[in-house]
């Protein structure tokens, strides 16, 4: 066939390539040897090129798998008729403004709205009757899109390319275009990742979903939103087993004013936004600054970014304003080439970061893979209650070592369920159902771990009242027998400690100078309500980022830099506070908080805040005003001032 098939293809001479590619389908009288037997079979063969062959086994793939085999042979790329705008030439034939139809479809919403307006005007005059009625209703349409912050889509943006919460917000303006009545809208916290601005537009939507007839039920924890709402119902005490009921309901003037609401105080504004004690402004630089300049990035223009060290920061701005952009995609990087002493990423032209050793984003992302991480584990406590228990006389008697008690590895293990505290069943036609193991109850450990106990030196007055916590029902009355020694001398098992919450087990840890310091910094992060034995796949995202922090804490951070991004989705406005007293604390040790955010609230106790804007997409990308929060509420130019007057 003129082809050396004892060469590799790289190897071949141009014209050898071309009979691979492009080749004669050649007919062959063949002998060979199937790969069992020693027998060789005749065979008539026909040799077809590599371009038929695939084409071939596209036309002829029936389902996924045929078509996977032949993908590795495909590439996709934009149509060479209409270069991927999808139009015939008779289509895109017509301008309009100068524009024909793909290009007009290219615009962002933004761009668009603002071509449209003048479209009537540049018709002849018979058709302009016409043209301003059509383009009235694309602009009643693109009102309520701008008012949601989605001004910088385009407009041949695939929808499948779309965030969960940009998805969301395109639905709800096309549930208000359709016009439905007797509908029940059902939003799960909509104002996540929205502008206190875009949160405006939000409440627009509502309001005329409800002016139409519909009912809207929404699920949120944007106090401006509660405070929309013709009827409020306010779920609680608290998250978890102990929650689940209704604590007050009515219009936003009854909840404020019932005593067992929680979130009374901040609808009827008691409760003041500046909680933090912030620096003076002239303070703001003095212990140095962080530049960094940067080129254009996607839609963020050429920027000098100074970013004041050891204060909290926040960056804020409407979305696809570029914040991520600055934060995530240039200042981390950045600080971490210089920091590892490697090449700046190449659109960031010079950082001056002196000392800045460590940039750490904390996200809300689980912790741990599997269900055999704990809160007990990440926190490193485990290990010192180890090596305590092994210490205790039962445990000596009974030649137990600190490397029995691990729940993973340990001989003192739930031999059950194998240290992880559930095991998984196999109901037929079903997918699996994961119970607690019956035999530890979820403490994931054996029963011979119960008769090894720890005499508590428990803080006085504390240690009669401790109520101790047991999962293995069957034993439990026996158990706490055996426990309540008289005089307020109580001992515990180490199954029993790790069903304690991080603050009752502080009551009985004070002889355990590492592990009380820990439990101590998991109390001051505000998770004093956690199980030691909870794993910690199943956290909340916000739990999550602050246990992140825990290993943090206490430490010198002068030399470090933290980044949040949006830490406060799906946080009550109480649970907000108690991450802004976190950001103290790191702040107060010498770290660098960097905040990507649009709460209120914690805009407000920001030190500096460098905000982004003025709008988003093409339309944004540029620091639209920097300063204090007084400074940026007094900017005019500021949208994200205008909500912290
Ligand atoms: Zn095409
Ligand atoms: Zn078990």
């Amino acid at each position: 066939m003129g082809v050396r098939t004892n060469v590799p293809f790289s190897e071949l001479t141009p014209e050898e390539r071309d009979i691979v590619f492009n080749g004669p389908a050649v007919k062959k009288h063949i002998l060979y040897k199937p790969k069992k037997g020693d027998d060789f079979a005749e065979l008539d063969f026909t040799y077809f090129n590599a371009v038929y062959t695939v084409e071939n086994a596209l036309a002829k793939a029936k389902d996924e798998k045929g078509l996977k085999r032949v993908a590795r042979f495909l590439k996709e790329g934009p149509c060479a008729d209409c270069s991927g705008t999808r139009l015939s030439a008779v289509a895109r034939a017509p301008h309009v403004r100068g524009l024909n139809l793909a290009e007009a479809g290219a615009m962002t919403l933004d761009a668009a709205a603002d071509w449209v307006r003048g479209v009537p005007e540049s018709l002849r005059p018979d058709m302009r009757p016409m043209a301003t009625n059509i383009c009235e209703s694309f602009l009643d349409v693109a009102r309520r899109l701008l008012g949601l912050g989605l001004g910088y889509l385009a407009l041949d943006r695939a929808g499948a390319t779309l965030s969960t919460g940009e998805r969301q917000r395109v639905q709800l303006a096309r549930a208000v275009r359709n016009r439905t009545t007797g509908v029940l809208y059902v939003l799960d916290e909509p104002s996540i990742g929205l502008h206190p601005s875009n949160v405006d537009g939000l409440l627009g939507v509502m309001y005329d979903l409800a002016a139409d007839g519909n009912s809207v039920v929404v699920v949120d924890h944007d106090v401006r939103v509660l405070k929309a709402c013709d009827h409020l119902i306010e779920m609680g005490l608290v998250a978890g087993a102990e929650g689940g009921h209704v604590i007050a309901q009515g219009t936003v003037g009854e909840v404020a004013a019932n005593p067992s609401s929680r979130i009374a105080p901040f609808l009827s504004d008691q409760v003041s936004a500046r909680i933090r004690e912030r620096v003076a402004e002239s303070q703001v630089f003095s212990l140095g600054h962080i530049r960094m300049t940067t080129s254009q990035l996607h839609t963020v223009k050429p920027l000098d970014v100074d970013i004041p060290r050891g204060r909290l920061v926040a960056v804020t701005g409407v979305s696809g304003s570029g914040k991520t952009t600055v934060v995530l995609e240039s200042l981390i990087p950045a600080l971490k080439a210089q920091a590892a002493g490697e090449r700046l990423p190449e659109h960031v032209l010079e950082l001056k970061a002196e000392g800045i050793n460590r940039a750490n984003l904390i996200d809300a992302t689980p912790i741990g893979a599997n269900v055999r991480s704990t809160v007990a584990t990440y926190a490193d406590i485990h290990d010192e209650l180890r090596r305590a228990f092994a210490r205790a006389d039962d445990a000596k008697a009974g030649g137990w070592k600190a490397g029995d008690f691990s729940y993973n590895t340990g001989r003192l293990r739930c031999p059950t369920c194998d240290g992880t505290g559930s095991i998984s069943l196999d109901v037929q036609f079903l997918p699996d159902v994961t119970i607690e193991c019956p035999d530890c109850g979820g403490s994931r450990y054996a029963s011979e771990a119960d008769a090894i106990r720890r005499a508590v030196k428990a803080a006085k007055g504390k240690a009669a009242k401790m109520k101790v916590p047991d999962k293995r029902k069957a034993a439990k009355e026996k158990l706490s027998e055996a426990t309540d020694q008289g005089g307020g001398n109580i001992s515990l098992s180490l199954p029993q400690l790790m069903a304690m919450s991080v603050d009752q087990a502080l009551a009985v840890t004070s002889d355990l100078k590492k592990v009380h310091a820990r439990l101590t910094t998991l109390h001051d992060l505000g998770l004093g309500y956690l199980t030691l034995g909870e794993p910690t796949p199943a956290l909340s995202g916000g739990e999550a980022q602050r246990l992140k922090l825990a290993s943090e804490m206490g430490k010198a951070q002068s030399d470090a830099v933290f980044v949040f991004d949006e830490p406060t989705i799906g946080l009550h406005p109480f649970d907000v506070r108690v991450l802004l007293g976190v950001f103290d604390r790191l702040v107060a040790s010498g770290a660098t908080v960097v905040v990507i955010e649009h709460d209120l609230d914690v805009i407000a106790n920001a030190d500096w805040i460098i905000d982004m804007g003025p709008g988003g997409g093409e339309s944004g990308g540029r620091i639209v005003a920097t300063g204090t929060p007084e400074q940026i509420a007094a900017n005019p130019n500021s949208i994200t001032g205008r909500y912290l007057r």
